[in-house]
């Protein structure tokens, strides 16, 4: 078999057409589970073993590290097969970590200093505040969100604020907002410090400002690809377009219908446009979707096809029928978290499937926490996705603070942050005195220090406290490049007290902060096998600030995975819930507006993440929701209703058609309840007013609760009574477990009983 045989023998026609145009513009554009990233993988293998490239001379982009992890493996597996040597690195990065190694070479050229340091969104926020005080700006006229991310729009779009205030046509900034915006940017250069949106604007002007180095990237890549190029922003596309402008030779691959990051700047027209930008453009269309059964195709084309902003395209699969869609209606969204459980339970059961086949999405990261009760209530490991993520955690995030400052001195948002902890004696006000200082002097907190002490401005308590502290990192700096990095990382620990400090307190959850840390120790451990010589602390840091969150996803541990639609863009599970289908959560509509660009986002990402799912589909909602500690009842979401019903099989477990209506307590409230395949127009008319209290399972709104009264909660098990407030249908009880926690609970809605 010659290599290009092997190469593509597994490949349909037009995928095979794909892997070998391999010069000039290529668009690629194509429904989901179409094969675009394996032609991505493939081509790039082609590219390789064609000797058409060097390994190091094409630029591959792809939207999580992850992706570009499994992208590479997959290229070295294909030149493996081939026996093609690898003799040189890939260049198979997302935008940012693309960026960020360009940067550590030429950083100097900016006027930072190397290496610099990358502020996450969380430092951004605190800076944006800091600022504002330092300002006297109001936070409740302006929330410091808001500002957030209204300065990373201006920047997505290429804009500063010289820009902005000599009038842009892109976008408007008030003068307050502006003034915040100015100081936001000289704080950070005099941190030395870097947003996400900085990586790509300052690679941007890098190459604008010296085109040599422009003149020799494009000349090294000369081959570029980039996958999920609906996504793309602004700065992107500039970036995209300039390293391509000589040779042309681009592929994008991508699919309009799953462009669902426009809130974070992402511009669709950037692949609407592609054949506008190059016109001799080879466009390969992939219509055969590989991963899913013909009723979740056949559903999510329908659903998609009510969108106006996209092309008409054609997706059809070999593959067979497959299960219906099922539609299941619950009361609340702890009936919906336990219908989730038990279906996952029930099916584990037959011993055929792994965990890892499962998947949970949600539209917002607030739902998760009753799908997690629920599952260990049936002690179902999980891994949550996103959420507060390991590396969110105070003490590592305290411990990582040490590291990045003895690595970059004038890190503010890194002193500020351990400048007390452990607790050091150094009070708030020394704090904001100090901060005040700094902002005076536009010095580093470090240096704001360093001469606080020298001119004696505190007492001398505070100042040998200071003194202490100072000496402290003064002698972690030293250290740093001594050691090896899990070497240093112990020797922090050590110094700064850290572990000692928890051990003191002696609470479980200082363990359970000890444990972390541990963790965090293995996490090093690990990072240095990988990276061998490469295993620098500017390296780890780095690593560590652009792993984004589905980068989380570990194939290796066997549990569900849960996570936000949003995050499940490129994935695959062969069972999928999508929970929470209900109008005003999805679709969710930002600021009170629905506007038509918002619901078609929307529609794209049911459409995302109903195309995850290989083999079965649920799709839930419920008739009331605690959104916000309020009640909400809202109607199933539209989305539910333009599936047609061919596709779906809708059972409710409120629906009056059981003798039974609420046949739940019986414990085997799974599987129970009306089903039918039409069920959807008869349950569309249901009112949604019905009143639950009718249900014998559920403690009359009537009935008299005294405080010690003991009671059963299906969920938390058996307490008692330790409080109540309002009465009739405002009556709100609050329950004290045997696990010592105390529950609050809606009296007409917490399925209670007297025990
Ligand atoms: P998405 O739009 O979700 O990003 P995609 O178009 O990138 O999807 P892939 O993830 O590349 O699609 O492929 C989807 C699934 O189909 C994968 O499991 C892949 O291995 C499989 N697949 C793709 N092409 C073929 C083929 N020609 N023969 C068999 N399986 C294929
Ligand atoms: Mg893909």
């Amino acid at each position: 078999m010659s290599s290009s045989n092997s190469l593509t023998h597994l490949l349909n026609p037009e995928q095979k057409r794909a892997v070998e145009t391999l010069n000039g513009p290529l668009l690629i554009l194509a429904g989901a589970g179409s094969g675009k990233t394996r032609v991505l993988t493939h081509r790039m293998a082609n590219l390789i073993a064609q000797g058409m490239a060097s390994t190091d001379e094409i630029l591959c982009v792809t939207f999580t590290n992850k992706a570009a992890k499994e992208m590479e493996h997959r290229i070295f597996k294909i030149l493996a097969d081939l026996s093609v040597p690898v003799t040189r690195e890939l260049w198979v990065n997302t935008f940012h970590s693309f960026c960020v190694r360009l940067l550590r070479q030429h950083i100097d050229l900016l006027d930072y200093k190397k290496p610099f340091t990358i502020y996450d969104s969380g430092d951004q926020l605190a800076l944006i505040k800091r600022v504002m005080t330092a300002l006297n700006i109001n936070d409740k006229m302006f929330p410091p969100k808001n500002l957030q991310s209204r300065i990373s729009n201006a920047k997505m779009l290429g804009l500063t604020p010289d820009a902005l205030r000599a009038g842009s046509p892109l976008t408007k900034m008030d003068p307050k907002s502006l003034d915040v915006f100015t100081r936001y940017e000289e704080e950070m250069k005099r941190a030395n410090a870097l947003d996400f949106d900085d990586l790509l604007l300052k690679t941007y002007e890098l190459f604008r400002m010296y085109p040599s180095i422009l003149e020799f990237y494009q000349n090294k890549f000369r081959y570029i690809m980039v996958d999920e190029y609906q996504d793309t922003n602004h700065i992107q596309y500039l970036l995209v377009q300039m390293l391509a402008k000589s040779h042309r030779n681009l592929c994008v691959v991508g699919d309009e219908d799953q462009s669902i990051y426009s809130w974070r700047g992402a511009d669709i027209s950037n692949i609407l446009d592609f054949e506008k930008d190059f016109p001799e453009a080879v466009v390969v269309k992939l219509e055969e979707n590989y991963r899913s059964s013909a009723n979740i195709v056949n559903a999510a084309t329908k659903l998609i096809s009510n969108n106006s902003q996209r092309k008409e395209k054609t997706l059809f699969t070999n593959n067979a029928e497959g299960d219906l869609i099922q539609i299941r209606e619950e009361r609340n969204e702890y009936d919906e978290a336990r219908f989730v459980a038990k279906t996952i339970q029930s099916l584990m059961s037959s011993g055929e499937n792994n965990l890892n086949d499962y998947a949970i999405f949600y539209r917002t990261n607030a739902q998760s926490r009753v799908l997690e009760e629920q599952l260990r209530t049936l002690a179902l490991p999980y891994r949550l996705i996103g959420g507060i993520r390991f590396y969110e955690r105070a003490e590592i995030k305290d411990l990582l603070s040490y590291l990045r400052l003895s690595q970059n001195l004038q890190d503010d948002m890194a002193l500020k942050r351990i400048i007390n902890v452990p607790a050091r004696g150094i009070g708030k006000t020394t704090v904001e005195h100090l901060e005040q200082k700094a902002n005076e002097s536009r010095q580093s907190l470090y240096s704001t220090i360093h001469q606080a002490i020298l001119d004696r401005s505190f007492n001398a308590g505070t100042t040998s406290k200071l003194r202490r502290f100072i000496d402290l990192i003064d002698d972690l700096t030293a250290q740093q490049s001594s050691f090896k990095l899990s070497e240093f990382y112990a020797i922090v620990l050590e110094k700064t007290e850290y572990v000692i400090s928890l051990k003191k307190e002696d609470t479980p959850e200082a363990e359970a902060r000890i444990a972390n840390l541990e963790e965090l120790d293995n996490a090093i451990a690990q990072f240095e096998q990988e990276r061998g010589e490469e295993a620098s602390l500017s390296n780890y840091l780095e690593e560590l600030t652009l792993a984004s969150d589905q980068d989380q996803v570990d194939g290796t541990v066997n549990a569900i995975t849960m996570m936000t639609l949003h995050i499940s863009k490129g994935l695959e599970y062969p069972f999928v819930f999508i929970v929470g289908c209900e109008e005003n959560l999805f679709p969710a509509f930002r600021g009170n507006e629905e506007s038509a660009d918002d619901l078609e986002e929307e529609r794209r990402l049911a459409y995302v993440g109903m195309t995850r799912a290989r083999n079965k589909l649920w799709m839930t909602h419920t008739k009331i929701r605690r959104v916000w500690g309020q009640e909400q009842m809202n109607p199933p979401s539209r989305f539910l209703k333009e599936i047609p019903k061919e596709f779906t099989q809708f059972s409710s477990a409120t629906f009056a058609s059981s003798p039974s209506r609420f046949a739940a307590q019986n414990s085997s409230r799974y599987g129970s309840g009306s089903s039918s395949r039409s069920g959807y127009d008869e349950y569309a008319q249901t009112s949604y007013d019905d009143d639950f209290s009718q249900s014998d399972n559920y403690v009359p709104k009537s009935s008299g609760y005294t405080k010690d009264q003991r009671v059963r909660h299906p969920t938390f098990g058996v307490g008692k009574i330790f409080s109540t407030e309002g009465s009739g249908d405002t009556l709100k009880i609050s329950v004290l477990f045997q696990d010592n926690t105390i529950k609050k609970f809606v009296a007409k809605y917490a399925r209670l009983e007297k025990v």
